[in-house]
């Protein structure tokens, strides 16, 4: 009696947990095939893209043209190489998206030296004019230099700049991890310094590299002057030449550079963004865009800054095609021209992004080198929306991306208004300034390791914003 009412009451316990458990088994099993789906897709992303190293092969073929400053020859064959490349990949559609960009040019002519004096001797100093940069006369210019950490030690010591070099030379931050960051707090003396000297009577101004390598190889980059004062001739130092510049000038303080450029602006040309796409099969018109620039400063490959986020994005759509998945969204790619002295790409695509009846869900840019993945950041400080991305983590970690967390995106794809959700790519960053801007930026220094999971971390991201949505 005492079993038969246990044995009653086991099967009633039984009977009732079923009938409440029926529900979330069948939603559990949804939850399992999808969760296991999501885990073998993105294991073949990594698999696929380690195996075969599609982008690699593509960023080698794309910096054998060489560097490809905007208005350059190269830039042009760099943006038919990609335009015909997308289409050999079988992209839906691949179109080129017109922009007016600037025309600069280096020249051939570009010298420092440190003249003879009582006290110091003769030397050579390794430089590169810095991009935007006015010519000197065919003579060059020869002054005396004022050395200068910031533009307030500057305004503090205005009245002894005039006729002038200005030298800025506060080197880029090594104590601080983040190497944006310390970038960012340096590179105010490359973009405005000749406008801060000009503003005193300075002749000409020379910057340390903004770079965290000791060596003497030059990093160029953009300048802007302002149109109200005069332009002066502006150029990057090699580091150990600026270290050598400054020692030199505690020893004589009257010593002389000599400045030779003949860099130049020519009339702005006509240039292309290159956009290619695979449709959507449930969304169309909904966008998922990956972006990188096609254009890079003139020294160097432009391998890491930016062809790497350039083949990244075009792999992208190649896994989804070599895995025989079909997005539910449209996956867009752009190739922004004109980051590096301008952003007219970026400006360009936005304007026409805005005014179309598609919506672009999310926009994710890969422009900070090819190296170890570490994380995405999300212009969206909504902790609904990080709960929901923070559960991708498993899949994404696949691909070695351990955080999703607030932050900014790119350059280009910052200027899209009404994008949902813009994405920045972050890999680890210690030795991007080694590279940027310089003549070390070139194909051998990529390792397609770090460059292949980069891009298998933004298929991963991009498979699943195009399955779920945003
Ligand atoms: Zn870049």
């Amino acid at each position: 009696m005492k079993n038969f009412l246990i044995i009653k009451k086991s099967l009633f316990i039984f009977i009732f947990s079923l009938w409440i458990t029926i529900p979330s088994i069948a939603q559990t099993d949804i939850d399992s095939t999808k969760i296991l789906k999501y885990k073998n897709i993105s294991q073949q992303i990594v698999t696929s893209a380690l195996n075969e190293r599609l982008g690699y092969k593509m960023l080698r073929s794309l910096c054998r043209i060489g560097p490809r400053l905007s208005g350059s020859k190269n830039s042009l064959i760099a943006i038919n190489w990609a335009y015909n490349k997308m289409q050999e990949m079988g992209f839906d559609s691949v179109w080129k998206q017109p922009v007016k960009v600037p025309h600069w040019e280096r020249g051939d002519v570009e010298e420092a030296v440190l003249n003879d004096s009582a006290k110091v001797h003769f030397k050579k100093l390794s430089i590169l004019s810095l991009g935007g940069s006015v010519g000197t006369t065919e003579e060059g210019i020869t002054a005396k230099v004022i050395e200068v950490k910031t533009f307030d030690e500057l305004e503090k010591r205005r009245d002894e700049a005039r006729g002038k070099i200005v030298f800025f030379s506060r080197p880029l931050d090594q104590a601080t991890v983040n190497t944006f960051t310390s970038y960012g707090n340096a590179v105010d003396q490359r973009v405005y310094g000749a406008n801060e000297g000009a503003k005193y009577g300075a002749v000409g101004m020379l910057v340390r590299s903004i770079t965290t390598q000791y060596d003497n190889v030059p990093h160029t980059g953009v300048m802007i002057y302002a149109d109200s004062l005069p332009k002066i001739p502006a150029a990057a130092l090699g580091y150990t030449d600026a270290d050598f510049l400054s020692s030199a000038l505690k020893e004589d303080p009257n010593l002389t550079v000599s400045l030779k450029l003949n860099c130049k602006t020519l009339p702005d040309v006509q240039s292309y963004n290159v956009i290619g796409e695979i449709k959507g099969s449930e969304f169309p018109d909904e966008i998922i865009l990956m972006g990188g620039h096609i254009d890079s400063w003139d020294v160097g490959e432009g391998a890491h800054d930016d062809g790497a986020g350039c083949t990244q994005a075009m792999e992208v759509v190649d896994l989804f095609k070599r895995l025989n998945i079909t997005p539910k969204r449209t996956i867009r790619v752009v190739l922004f021209i004109n980051e590096e002295n301008g952003g007219r790409g970026g400006k360009t695509y936005a304007s026409f992004a805005d005014s179309s009846n598609q919506i672009h869900i999310a926009a994710i840019e890969s422009d900070r080198g090819a190296f170890t993945p570490r994380g995405f950041t999300i212009n969206s400080d909504s902790t609904a929306l990080l709960e929901k991305l923070e559960s991708w983590l498993p899949y994404l970690q696949t691909a070695n991306i351990d955080w999703i967390r607030n932050g900014g995106s790119g350059s280009d794809i910052s200027k899209l208004k009404k994008a949902k959700l813009l994405f920045g790519y972050i890999p680890d960053c210690q030795r991007y300034f080694d590279f940027h801007h310089s003549a070390k930026d070139i194909f051998n220094v990529i390792n397609p390791r770090e460059l292949e999971l980069g891009t298998s971390a933004m298929t991963i991201l991009t498979y699943l914003l195009s399955e779920e949505g945003i």
